[in-house]
């Protein structure tokens, strides 16, 4: 288990899936622990149980990561309650799936909107106290659909790759003020978001892991805390795939 002691960190969509799961592995390294959540408010208060099962410290917030207003509230939020914000984790995201035909600019914009401009909004909200510190992680959720395409998601593949521009991107902005921009891709992993997967579409998915497994959300969380933590001070602008060897 890695120490986050004295370390805060903020994580968008902390109510459920693999947000959750950074949460907790977060806070058992001791971080403090504040995130976000779209409207779920009943698994935002599991989160909040669960951290502090740990004997660690968790703030909820509701905030759209989509209204620059709500994420600028989010980051005021946790620094007045914890004085400081070490760790970022852009976990919140949405699927509106389609294939490109039948898509709606609806469908396009909203995906863009909560993937792509989201982690942008939070970054920007964290990067001046982070530099301020001289000191920062910031961990962004791509895709494994974000390395390879996926028919059905031209818009949430463009918000994975995206993600991965941003954040290398940034990774060279901040590097030289002790501050490392790192994302993870996730393969399959079960969570309500791949819950409506058909029996065939999983096992199709299934077919196509080398580990031949769906991966669960702590395998993600386990990344997504090495890359925050001091062991990793050394990387970044690294893309790491957590998809039992699905994008090699
Ligand atoms: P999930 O179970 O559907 O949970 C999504 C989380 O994001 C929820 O906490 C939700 O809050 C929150 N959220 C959604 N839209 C938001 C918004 N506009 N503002 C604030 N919070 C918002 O998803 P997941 O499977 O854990 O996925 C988490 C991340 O990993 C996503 O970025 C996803 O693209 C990525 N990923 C997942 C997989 C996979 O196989 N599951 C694979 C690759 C990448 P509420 O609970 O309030 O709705």
């Amino acid at each position: 288990m890695m120490n986050f002691e004295e370390k805060t960190a903020v994580v968008t969509g902390g109510s459920r899936g693999i947000g959750r799961a950074v949460c907790l592995e977060l806070a058992a390294g001791g971080a403090n622990v504040v995130f976000c959540y779209a409207g779920n408010e009943a698994a935002a208060q599991e989160t909040v149980r669960a951290v502090e099962d740990l004997g660690a410290r968790a703030l909820a917030v509701r905030c759209d990561v989509t209204e620059a207003a709500q994420v600028e509230a989010l980051a005021a939020a946790a620094a007045e309650k914890f004085g400081r914000i070490d760790i970022l984790v852009n976990n919140a995201g949405i699927t509106r799936d389609n294939l490109l035909m039948r898509m709606s600019e609806t469908d396009f914009d909203a995906v863009i909107a909560a993937n792509l401009k989201g982690a942008f909004l939070c970054m920007r909200a964290v990067s001046k106290r982070m530099l301020k510190q001289r000191y920062g992680r910031i961990v962004n959720l791509s895709s494994v659909v974000g390395l390879r395409g996926n028919p059905g998601q031209v818009n949430y593949a463009a918000s994975k790759a995206g993600i991965i521009g941003m954040t290398k991107s940034l990774a060279k902005e901040l590097a030289s003020r002790g501050v490392t921009v790192n994302a993870v891709a996730p393969g399959f992993i079960e969570t309500d978001m791949t819950a409506a997967l058909t029996e065939s579409a999983r096992a199709a998915a299934q077919g196509s892991i080398p580990m031949g497994r769906l991966g669960g959300a702590e395998d993600v969380a386990k990344s997504v805390g090495f890359l925050a933590s001091d062991a990793a001070a050394y990387i970044t602008g690294q893309v790491l795939a957590v998809d039992g060897g699905m994008a090699m």
